[in-house]
């Protein structure tokens, strides 16, 4: 009932859910109630928390965001939100995102944006909350849910939290089953949590975490007890520390917060070491090719026919026409026309094949480190703190937005975890996040490591 009455007050501002279910919610807690009462509580018993559209919901909204998915309530439950479910957990809702995760502002919502619960100091200005799971990391920011479910294709869980103060992590691409989420770039997608500490996001990723028979690339691994790895000593850990990720006309801040985070770990006992991964500068252009490629296969089925919206034509390819036209946002559109041209006959070699060598020599950049000694690498999550909304500089230059993934998108290109941990304030008194990356499915290096920071 507190969550329901913040969301009540705050959401109207903030915009964070795109659709409230109290009755779901209530219905859920009573369950919890008798559970509780049964002495049977689930590890999430009673917690509630709010969902990102992107992941299915049985009978209720489930639209990625998108105008072309109208109306559509699927017929299913996404695993991750299933076993969440099954430990107890209570929904509140859906959350507001880039439309079908594509984004880094959230601005790209169908549903309009998210306001970032921050301001910087003696400002007025509205701030975005980072994306596409903006609107996950704002509801946590602002205590409208315990936690929230979210994605990350390149980025999208580790610069919302950046951006909000809050800690995400995208785990290993496998650990999580992708079934039931509206897929964007299927060998990158992967489902993480958000919330307000590390100890949270441990205990709720240990939840949505499982092999899945439905999900084909999801791992047959024991899935830990990531909160136990939570206080442990991180003495003679040995962090890696990129020359790479020192990128032309980054801030002076972000250098300062970086240093503070070697300062940490060292204090902490870890040793620290440079590194080089000497194909970084690649990864974003190599991204901005697969991510697309995969996008434009993927988003093909939305066609009029089979989901959400319909807009009649005088024949079917007409039908097509309009419905795409209409339903599509600009953002998503470019994402097609890039992908359908990349992997289009005669340029197929020229960028799409040449963009999936590059991932395996980023693959192997890590690889190189981490067969080195290496048992984590610290970078900073963003090269700046949270931007204006409808910023004009952004907004006339698609590039420039892309350019704020350039921490985050390497560890999806490689399949690895990746944490983003708030660092600091910056001079405006806005938080900046840190990144650990980790070996795959080492998660709990990263919540331990994690926590000697936050
Ligand atoms: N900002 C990146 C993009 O627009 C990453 C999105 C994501 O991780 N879903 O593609």
């Amino acid at each position: 009932d507190a969550y329901l009455a913040a969301i009540e007050s705050a959401n109207e501002t903030i915009n964070a859910y795109i659709a409230v279910t109290p009755e779901k919610a209530r219905e859920m807690a009573k369950a919890s109630d008798v559970r509780i009462a049964a002495g049977k509580a689930g590890a999430l018993e009673g917690i509630p928390l709010g969902i990102k559209d992107l992941f299915g919901t049985e009978d209720i909204h489930t639209q990625a965001c998108s105008h072309v998915l109208d109306g559509f309530k699927p017929r299913y439950e996404s695993t991750v939100t299933q076993n969440l479910w099954n430990d107890g957990a209570v929904m509140l809702g859906k959350l507001n995102m880039d439309e079908f995760a594509m984004g880094s502002s959230n601005e790209t919502s169908y549903y309009g944006p998210v306001k970032n619960p921050w301001r910087a100091k003696g400002s007025n200005l509205d701030l975005v909350p980072g994306g596409s799971s903006g609107g996950s990391a704002a509801a946590v920011a602002a205590h409208l849910c315990a936690g929230a479910t979210a994605t990350d294709t390149g980025g999208s869980i580790r610069q919302p939290a950046a951006f909000t103060g809050t800690v995400g992590i995208k785990p290993t691409y496998g650990r999580c089953s992708r079934w039931g989420i509206v897929a964007f770039a299927s060998s990158l997608d992967q489902a993480g949590p958000i919330a307000r500490d590390v100890r949270d996001t441990a205990i709720l990723l240990k939840s949505m975490a499982s092999v899945d028979p439905k999900d084909t690339t999801s791992v047959d691994l024991p899935v830990p007890d990531y909160e136990a790895s939570i206080g442990q000593s991180i003495k003679g850990m040995k962090i890696g520390i990129p020359k790479e990720y020192r990128v032309e006309g980054m801030p002076e801040e972000i250098e300062a917060l970086w240093q503070q985070g070697v300062a940490w770990l060292k204090d902490a006992g870890a040793e620290i070491v440079d590194i080089s991964l000497p194909h970084t500068k690649y990864a974003l252009p190599a991204y901005y090719i697969v991510a697309p490629a995969e996008a434009s296969s993927n988003l093909a089925r939305y066609d009029g026919v089979r989901y959400g919206l319909r807009i009649d034509g005088k024949d079917i390819i007409d039908m097509y026409e309009k419905t795409r036209a209409a339903g599509f946002g600009q953002e998503v559109k470019r994402r097609i026309m890039i992908g359908t041209y990349v992997l289009s006959a005669g340029y197929y070699d020229a960028y799409y094949l040449r963009a999936q060598k590059v991932r395996t020599l980023i693959k192997r950049d890590f690889e190189l480190a981490f067969h080195a000694g290496v048992d984590a690498i610290l970078t900073p999550a963003t090269p700046s703190s949270a931007f204006g909304i409808a910023d004009e500089d952004l907004a006339a230059d698609p590039v420039k937005m892309y350019l704020n993934d350039i921490f985050t998108v390497t560890v999806n290109m490689a399949g690895l975890p990746g944490i983003a941990v708030p660092g600091g304030l910056d001079h405006k008194g806005l938080p900046l996040g840190l990144q650990l990356i980790g070996k795959p499915f080492q998660e709990e290096t990263l919540f331990k490591t994690a926590h000697v920071i936050e």
